[in-house]
């Protein structure tokens, strides 16, 4: 018998499946982690494909050194998923495993925890001690409390008193395995009847397929959601449940443990290595049956999966931008048709190109078109920061949310005031000779942070000194330009000295739980304000919420890429639904210089619909997705000139492609990319636009063109989030 084993190492060279004998005192499945020796060096490896005969010459193909774990590390349904996923993403085994197998477990640095109890091996007399008076106080001990932890004992008794009794059998040592549990808050289970749209999206999903459940902010979406878990739940299945890793509040957690118990796990970003370890267990051994978390939840080693739930659909979180790029919806898809479950995915704002899928029928549509509470969704005003620069007023806020804000704080409501950026101001520039300050390692913009004053990249994390001369010309008329969140607070503060205003970015969240600390200070405030980026943006319930302030709404607008308009829209009707969400009515100001513009009239109107219609509209015709496909091929090396001629040996391939399919590429261009140095890294780019027809085999040929051992880090992507 043979083995296929990849080796647990990342690079390209590894990437290929190498053959083991299996020796005959080893039981081997598929999926075993492995020992075997390659080279001179013994190497970790796991079992992807077991046969009886290889292609290599046997003589020379070596025994497996041993098998590492009791049962095998991937399961059946997940080795299956490795491969579409290295298909379907162009990625190499090597590099998906790490989604599969936790680091923890892969580099064995974390182990079990276990707790060792110091008990009483038989009814033992003390007396019989009476020389050896601290093994008498100790057996004493522990007839008055059965259990001790023997760390305890040695620490209050000494080694060697307790090691001798140890010896002598008088105390033995039982082990217990002890869970690392991520902390979170207890939370009574709220009872609720579900209306007649909530029990109506439960009823409707059923069997396999694909269901889109647009339902309004505050429609009850997590309740349908757990109404549907328990069902599955209760048919023996197991269930996965994905939200955006800034939504994953300890808040939205205890809902879910008030609901399920231990029967959840959580996957997330900021869980301790040993907490990571150990709800990966708990699912791997069917002892939790709910998987939680942010996007890399979707590989919970569950089997008997009965319902996948994306939450928040249209989120960005959920295409990993870093190396294994993948898209966690076709992941899902995947696992849904494998266990033959449902896959159900929710938003306020799905994204244009499930909602197409849905009118095109390959999606079942479920709608909530009204808040569960009754209360009307908060008017939107639209406030017209020309009209304000012509009235004299060159600040960041118009007169409208001043006042308004002023009436939040009389009333001891609190606000929400939303800006795209972190940081004080976007940049720091010359008035005399337009020098603007950049990151030497990444050709961007440097950000200035007053806390610290100082500058830094939000690229690489670097840091720099703030400008008082130009290093150009030396004049000190040095601007800040554009607003970010720190500049807005501490105007704020001089408006509203005496109210407590809240920040909350990348920067104020980075430490643990301190997005928790920022949200349970403003939650205990009233008046506040809390200023923040696209993280306010998502799931907070807050009950005094009665005004959210919208800054920079243009900002996403002008990004200059075909999703603008509707990452736009998206942002709008997140950061309008957290108002008045309970007893007080609420509103939005909605600042912008293009009132006009047709997203903020179909935004202030919640009008999803007539927003898609448009969208759709100009999409089709200047065929963008969903209507085509872009793919981008991003080459990346610190020596430019490796990365332009290795560009130009692709480049000159995929010319032969174009050839071919001349009537299905719309466009096919090499450039710099828009961001030209990240990390002291040179990059380029190949944008391509093709149809539809035929696409996913020009994408496999596209693909193959950039195949073949380069120096440069290549990435490919499918309808990339981002072009710069
Ligand atoms: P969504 O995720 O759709 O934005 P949520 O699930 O956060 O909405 O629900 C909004 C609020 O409505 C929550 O406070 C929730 O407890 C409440 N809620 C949900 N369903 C009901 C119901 N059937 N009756 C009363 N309140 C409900
Ligand atoms: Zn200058
Ligand atoms: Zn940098």
């Amino acid at each position: 018998m043979f083995a296929s084993v990849i080796i647990d190492q990342d690079t390209k060279a590894l990437d290929k499946v190498f053959d083991y004998r299996v020796p005959p005192d080893i039981k081997i499945q598929k999926g075993d982690r492995v020992l075997v020796s390659f080279g001179a060096r013994m190497m970790q490896g796991f079992v992807v494909d077991l046969k009886e005969n290889t292609s290599f010459d046997e003589k020379k193909v070596k025994d497996i050194v041993a098998k590492l774990d009791d049962e095998p590390i991937i399961k059946s349904e997940m080795l299956s998923l490795m491969n579409f996923m290295c298909n379907k993403f162009h990625l190499r085994l090597t590099s998906v495993l790490k989604l599969f197998v936790p680091s923890e477990i892969r580099e064995g640095k974390v182990r079990e925890l276990f707790i060792r109890w110091a008990t009483l091996s038989k009814n033992f007399s003390p007396e019989l001690l009476k020389n050896a008076k601290v093994q008498k106080r100790i057996v004493e001990a522990l007839l008055e409390i059965p259990k001790i932890k023997l760390s305890d004992l040695k620490k209050q008794f000494g080694q060697s008193a307790v090691n001798a009794l140890l010896e002598k059998g008088i105390v033995k040592v039982e082990l217990e395995r002890c869970l690392r549990k991520p902390a979170s808050i207890q939370k009574e289970e709220k009872k609720v009847v579900l209306n007649d749209s909530q029990k109506n999206a439960v009823q409707s999903v059923g069997g396999n397929g694909i269901y889109l459940l647009h339902g309004v902010t505050g429609s009850g979406k997590t309740e349908v959601y757990m109404n549907l878990i328990s069902r599955v739940l209760e048919k023996g299945k197991n269930a996965i449940m994905l939200v955006p890793e800034i939504s994953l509040t300890p808040q939205v957690m205890a809902n879910f443990k008030s609901r399920f118990g231990d029967n959840v796990a959580v996957l997330h970003s900021s869980l301790s290595a040993g907490e990571r370890f150990d709800e990966w267990k708990r699912l791997f051994s069917g002892e939790a049956s709910v998987a939680v978390g942010a996007r890399s939840a979707i590989f919970a080693p569950l089997d008997k999966v009965g319902i996948i739930i994306i939450d928040e659909q249209h989120e960005q979180s959920y295409i990993s931008e870093s190396n294994p790029r993948y898209d966690t919806f076709e992941i899902a898809k995947f696992r849904a048709e494998y266990n033959n479950c449902p896959l159900v995915v929710g938003s306020a704002t799905p994204s244009v190109d499930i909602y197409e899928q849905a009118k095109q029928g390959k999606v079942k549509l479920i709608e909530m078109p009204k808040r569960a509470n009754g209360k009307e969704l908060p008017k939107i005003q639209i406030v017209d920061m020309m009209n304000e620069l012509r009235a004299g007023n060159s600040g960041i806020f118009s007169s409208q949310l001043i006042s308004d804000l002023a009436n939040v704080v009389n009333e001891k409501k609190q606000a929400m005031i939303f800006i795209n950026r972190r940081g004080f101001s976007s940049f720091m520039m010359c008035r005399e000779c337009g020098y603007v300050a950049k990151c030497q390692s990444c050709d961007v913009n440097l950000v200035y942070h007053r806390e610290d004053n100082r500058l830094k990249c939000h690229y690489c994390g670097k840091q720099y000194k703030a400008l008082d001369r130009c290093p150009n010309c030396g004049s000190d008329k040095i601007k800040q330009g554009a607003v970010g969140t720190e500049r807005v607070v501490s105007e704020l503060k001089e408006i509203f000295p005496d109210v407590k205003i809240l920040r909350m970015d990348n920067d104020t969240t980075s430490r643990k739980n301190g997005h928790e600390k920022i949200l349970s200070e403003f939650r205990e405030s009233k008046p506040a304000i809390l200023v923040g980026t696209q993280m306010i943006a998502k799931g907070h319930d807050f009950e005094d919420v009665v005004l959210v302030g919208i800054i920079d709404a243009d900002q996403s607008l002008y990004r200059g890429d075909y999703r603008s308009t509707e990452r736009c829209f998206q942002l709008i009707t997140q950061v309008s639904g957290r108002a008045g969400r309970s007893k007080s009515e609420g509103k939005v100001v909605l600042q912008t210089y293009s009132p006009r513009h047709y997203v903020y009239r179909f935004a202030a109107n919640y009008d999803y619909k007539g927003f898609f219609k448009k969208e759709e509209n100009l999409r089709k015709t200047a065929v963008f997705p969903p209507f085509s496909k872009i793919i981008r091929i991003l080459f990346a090396h610190p020596d430019e000139n490796v990365v332009r001629d290795e560009l130009k040996l692709c480049y000159n391939k995929l010319l032969k492609v174009r050839e071919k399919y001349f009537d299905d590429i719309i466009y096919m261009d090499a450039m710099k990319s828009p961001i030209k140095k990240i990390k002291n890294s040179y990059r380029y780019q190949v944008v391509i636009r093709l149809l539809l027809t035929n696409s996913d085999e020009i994408e496999n040929e596209i693909f193959k063109c950039t195949d073949q051992n380069l120096k440069s880090s290549v990435f490919f992507e499918v309808n990339p989030e981002s072009m710069s």
